[in-house]
């Protein structure tokens, strides 16, 4: 049988255990980014398909709540075995809508499966607390609960790990999901929601429904929805904040970043520079944690940076993510190529140095895709919007200073707080950033400093709305609701009614 493949595909939802148009009568495109090419045509959900998963959900909740913890945990066990059998699968999704090469969206799989590995041990998670003998025969418990209906919506960037941080760990905690992906790389959602259904997760419990704004406002708002995490730009993440605590709901919504990388004048350059290539160019930039800022800390140190960055950018491998050897693929959408391309010559009639120009790059033969070069920003100052705000593209911003104290300050001036890094050989300079340092995730010559599923990841400032982090311990307690109880079996004992404070004395 042969198959055409310019024909774009349907992008459906996925709603109590079955793809499911819902009539749409709304469709966005979705390009293969390294040819332009658009190769899918995702649904985009309205407030009654919203409302259909959300009552599928609900439905299911009744169930799935009272599973027993392990048997819950049972399903996602043979869910982890499941991805990590369709891995090349399923990373050859990610690259076709993405953009990103084969090992990178391989990495984000395996970092996802990390959360799942973690939700595994839930029944550890959800042990009470009980106190005997709080007054004489009076006992204390405490447990936690699940919420109920609870929505996630993600970005583009990372179509499998981010869904990955959200539902393994809500669903262990018994509630039931509904899911809206980036619009931009839909289908990796959907591919996952089958994995849960043939691991044997319960339909309805998993749900997924495509969509923009009207999909998100129609989650914000629903009655039956408990809870909101989120993850995308600033912006929407504080909207999301604030209109779904509106709605009386319990929101976390993780934002956009500008991640400063301090290096030191005793640092090892060649770690240095290795650790920049990867996390200012890796995934196109196209990372949250991403480090889009190189702080030298002394002009020295400065000059040695800049002369080995820019021999590495003239080697940097680019090109579509399915082809061997490649280190950087395309970004998203041709939309936000331009977006990137423009901040070049933003920086330029700022005043700041263009070092190396990505937009000089030529592409031959890949002249439809959505590719742009490393980028290599000097003397860029805190007053620039290149500094201030965040581009999502493969585009280094070099601030120098000239002491640690400066350096310091720079990161915490900034209205952003997710990640940040030093690199340095002295103990007592990186205990003292560590300390003093205001981002909610920090690197000791670790540039990308993401935390393990069993620690919990998220960032300071405007990189976060909302109390708690994402997966991990916070994330068990963000989908669980605590409850306490005072228990006495009455006895012989006369009990007078008592009009004083109870002092269980
Ligand atoms: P985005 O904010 O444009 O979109 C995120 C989600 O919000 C998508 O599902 C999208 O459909 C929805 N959305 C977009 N516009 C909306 C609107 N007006 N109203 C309601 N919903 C809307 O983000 P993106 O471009 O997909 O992803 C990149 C951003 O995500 C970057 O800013 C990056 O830093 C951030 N991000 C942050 C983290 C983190 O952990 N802090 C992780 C990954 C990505």
């Amino acid at each position: 049988m042969t198959t055409t493949t310019n024909v774009p595909a349907h992008i459906d939802h996925y709603i109590d255990g079955r793809l499911d148009d819902c009539g749409a009568e709304r469709r966005s495109e979705v390009y293969d980014p390294a040819t332009g090419q658009v190769t899918g045509l995702v649904a985009l959900g309205t407030a009654a398909d919203v409302d259909t998963a959300v009552r599928a959900a609900a439905e299911a909740f009744e169930t799935w709540s009272v599973t027993p913890p392990h048997i819950r945990a049972r399903i996602l066990f043979r869910f982890r075995d499941l991805v990590e059998r369709e891995t090349d699968r399923l990373a050859a999704i990610i690259t076709a809508e993405h953009g990103k090469v084969l090992d990178d969206a391989k990495g984000e799989i395996v970092r996802g499966l990390e959360v799942v590995e973690f939700a595994c041990g839930i029944p550890q998670q959800l042990k009470g607390e009980f106190s005997e003998n709080v007054a004489r025969a009076v006992d204390a418990v405490s447990l936690r609960q699940p919420l109920g209906v609870v929505a996630g919506i993600s970005p583009f960037n990372f179509p499998a790990m981010v869904p990955m941080w959200m539902f393994p760990v809500a669903l262990a905690c018994g509630n039931t999901f509904v899911m809206k992906p980036s619009e931009k790389d839909p289908t990796l959602t959907v591919e996952l929601a089958k994995l849960l259904a043939e691991a044997g997760l319960p339909k309805g419990v998993f749900n997924v429904v495509h969509g923009d704004k009207t999909a998100v406002d129609a989650l914000l708002a629903h009655d039956d929805v408990e809870a909101v995490s989120f993850v995308g730009s600033t912006p929407i993440a504080e909207y999301v904040h604030k209109t779904a605590s509106a709605h009386g709901k319990r929101v976390q919504a993780l934002g956009g970043a500008k991640n400063h990388m301090v290096v030191m004048p005793d640092a090892d350059l060649d770690q240095a520079v290795a650790a920049l290539m990867g996390a200012a160019y890796g995934s196109a930039g196209e990372r949250c944690m991403a480090i889009s800022v190189v702080v030298p800390v002394g002009e020295e140190i400065a000059n040695a940076l800049r002369e080995r960055l820019v021999a590495a950018l003239a080697d940097l491998k680019i090109g579509p993510g399915t082809q061997d050897g490649v280190e950087m693929g395309p970004l998203v959408t041709k939309v936000h190529r331009d977006k990137v391309a423009g901040y070049l010559d933003v920086g330029t009639e700022e005043g700041a140095e263009l070092v190396v120009d990505g937009r000089r790059v030529p592409f031959p033969g890949h002249e439809g895709g959505f590719f742009i070069g490393g980028t290599l920003f000097d003397h860029v100052t805190p007053d620039m919007r290149i500094y201030r705000e965040e581009i999502f593209g493969p585009v280094l911003a070099m601030v120098r200073v000239q002491s640690f104290a400066e350096a310091l300050k720079l990161v915490n001036d900034h209205e952003f707080g997710n990640g940040t890094a030093i690199f340095t050989a002295d103990g007592h300079t990186a205990r003292a950033f560590l300390n003093q340092v205001e981002a909610g995730m920090v690197g000791v010559n670790v540039p990308i400093p993401v935390p393990m599923a069993f620690h919990s990841f998220g960032g300071w400032k405007r990189s976060l709305f909302g109390d708690h982090h994402i997966h991990g311990p916070e994330g068990v307690r963000f989908y669980t609701r605590y409850k306490t109880a005072t228990t006495r079996w009455p006895n012989d004992t006369k009990v007078r009614a008592d009009f004083a404070m109870p002092t269980h004395s």
